[in-house]
């Protein structure tokens, strides 16, 4: 779907609500990452750009529940937005009510004011409508960048869009938008899925819907064990999820159905237990040893792999291939994670961790899209619509 987006609006004179991904991580009051900011800086950008604008941002940080908890104040984030856009940004006294309407309104043309945590109010995760019109009281515009939470109908993300005259989405939630929905959509064969990460119950919904877009799909990660077990391999002490054998039996079905090819685990490897310091042994079978458990693929599993990504027109990824926080079993993931860098085709990676990986590795920036939204990516592969998107296209 194409949404409306901020460059189809005329801004001119106009203050202008953004609804951003803020949600940083902090320790001791300071910012350890600013991706998210970051990646929020197009757009603000864009809409200071334009004649005589004045800017009102909001965020979520953490889980405050309601509660004013200056530990969870977004004044370290309007610090580091103004040294990002080397201009002022002033923090709000509170994100409603009285007094913030009159700091709003105090704001001269081509200023920036950053609203407090929009979660210090219940209000705002229960999409209250008197909250949401409170918010949209601000501006006569509302700009939503904030594609992390797009999967929430929350009153900054939802409610808001009823009580504003104008609504679009920023440059960051249209890429998203763009290179999730074109993963969809695809048609250019040959399209590779990679999924994996710990649990068939997590990604069952995201394999069912992807299944039927690509030629090839990879299942890595603790979640390939169901799938070895079902095929009658011997798994060890493997991640199994006894409750969806039946699941994982019949996506293997709709894929022979579908003539869609899945790789599985050739070969493993395995540890004696799951820890950091376990050793890793290579286990050249696709069967893993009784007192065994496998916490990364092996060199067969990438070679054949590493073929299938080079070749593909498109590539999708989500879920790591092992145990990459702990190093012993980080290589599957880096090399899968090296195959999609080096992929011609495009390519899309998504969901918290796999994310993670690839920032972690250092090869963010050799993927076409690597999406900001955790659960908003997964829930959009998943085939589903998401809020924060639906409530723009109206
Ligand atoms: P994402 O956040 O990218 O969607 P998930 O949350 O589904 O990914 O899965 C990530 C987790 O899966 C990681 O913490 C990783 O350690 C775990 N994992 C990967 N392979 C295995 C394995 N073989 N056994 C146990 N856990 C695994
Ligand atoms: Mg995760």
């Amino acid at each position: 779907m194409a949404v409306r987006t901020v460059k189809d609006l005329d801004l001119k004179g106009k203050s202008v609500l953004v609804r951003c991904d803020f949600n940083v991580p902090l320790k001791e009051g300071v910012i350890t990452d600013d991706t998210r900011i970051k990646a929020a800086l197009p757009t603000l950008e864009y809409i200071l750009s334009q004649p005589d604008t004045k800017l009102i941002v909001m965020s979520h940080l953490g889980r405050p529940k309601g509660e004013k908890k200056p530990e969870l104040s977004l004044a370290p984030v309007a610090k580091r937005l103004g040294e990002l856009l080397k201009k002022e940004v002033k923090i709000a006294s509170d994100v409603i009510g009285p007094e913030v309407k009159k700091e709003a309104e105090a704001l001269k043309a081509g200023e920036i004011l950053l609203l407090e945590n929009v979660r210090y109010y219940n209000e705002e995760t229960k999409n209250d409508p008197e909250f949401a019109k409170e918010l949209a009281s601000l501006a006569s515009v509302y700009i939503n960048d904030a594609f992390g939470t797009a999967h929430r109908a929350h009153a900054s993300t939802e409610g808001v869009t009823k009580y504003v005259a104008q609504t679009a989405a920023g440059f960051l939630m249209e890429k998203e938008d763009n290179f999730l929905g074109g993963v969809l959509k695809n048609e250019d064969k040959p399209f590779v899925a990679i999924v994996g990460g710990a649990k068939v119950s997590s990604k069952i919904s995201v394999l069912e819907s992807l299944l039927p877009k690509c030629t090839t799909m990879v299942i890595g990660g603790g979640m390939a064990y169901t799938f070895l077990k079902v095929k009658g391999f011997e798994v060890g002490k493997s991640l199994v999820e006894e409750d969806y054998l039946d699941t994982a039996k019949a996506l293997l079905a709709s894929a022979e159905k579908a003539g869609v090819e899945i790789i599985l685990p050739l070969d493993h490897v395995v540890a004696a237990e799951f820890s950091e310091t376990a050793k890793a042994e290579v286990i050249d079978d696709v069967n893993v040893p009784a007192d065994k458990l496998a916490m990364d693929i092996g060199p067969k599993t990438l070679a054949a792999i590493k073929g299938k990504v080079l070749n593909a027109k498109g590539v999708v990824w989500n879920g790591p291939m092992g145990v990459f926080e702990f190093d012993n079993f980080a290589k599957g993931t880096l090399a899968v994670a090296e195959y999609v860098a080096e992929c011609k085709g495009v390519t899309v990676v998504g969901g918290g961790d796999s994310v993670a990986a690839v920032n972690k590795f250092g090869l963010a920036s050799k993927i076409d899209h690597v999406s900001t939204g955790g659960g908003a990516s997964l829930e959009y592969l998943e085939g589903k619509s998401l809020p924060g998107i639906v409530a723009l296209e109206k």
